[in-house]
């Protein structure tokens, strides 16, 4: 399959990389490429030790790829062509030099809030669809909640308005599952959740 990007692989000078190398949302594109579903497919992140610390988007870890930040250890048979070369789609990448990454930071995100609880309400049980749920602050903001793993759940609308601005107890609910904090074997959880259909993930998340 030829995908042709015709300025969309020139490393770009300056590009910073943010914490957890691709955890920030992509920015848009600035050329359109002619498949975007391919560019946003998820790339496990390798740090230089081996140890999977984020997943990416293929457009974000060909830029890594050319700037010469990180090699790819897995490919896809795909290939895309950048103005002097054809590189295969990566499905890991593992970069270069040694990167500390703050582990509380790097993950707390809506996604990753709803994958943790699996799009399930936490209130009321039932699973659904990404766009339906929102995230409630168990204890309020008001009361001094914090925006944090142990406080944020997902939740559906009918229950986030019975709850309001009060405690489960005050509103007479029950939470499915005390919200558990961020944990290397929670970070593991969300990369096999985002990459269960990437066998080449299997032997770097160890299952
Ligand atoms: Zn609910």
């Amino acid at each position: 399959m030829d995908i042709r990007l015709k300025n969309g692989l020139r490393p770009r000078p300056n590009i910073a990389i943010p914490a957890g190398a691709g955890g920030a949302p992509l920015s848009p594109l600035s050329t359109p490429a002619q498949r975007p579903s391919l560019m946003q497919a998820p790339v496990l992140v390798l740090n230089a030790t081996f140890e999977p610390i984020n997943v990416t988007a293929v457009r974000r870890a060909l830029v890594l790829l050319l700037k010469g930040v990180a090699q790819a250890e897995e490919t896809h048979p795909t290939e895309v062509h950048s103005c002097t070369q054809a590189i295969n789609v990566p499905s890991v990448i593992r970069l270069l030099t040694y990167r500390h990454i703050p582990q509380q930071s790097r993950a707390l995100s809506r996604k990753n809030i709803l994958l943790r609880d699996r799009n399930t309400c936490q209130f009321c049980g039932d699973i659904f669809p990404a766009s339906e749920l929102t995230l409630d602050h168990v204890v309020p903001r008001s009361r001094g909640g914090r925006s944090s793993w142990e406080n944020l759940v997902a939740c559906c609308y009918n229950c986030n308005n019975r709850k309001g601005d009060r405690t489960p107890e005050e509103a007479g609910l029950q939470l499915v599952r005390r919200p558990r904090p961020f944990t290397l074997h929670t970070s593991r959880q969300l990369m096999r959740l985002i990459g269960h259909k990437d066998e080449k993930w299997r032997k770097y998340l160890f299952y």
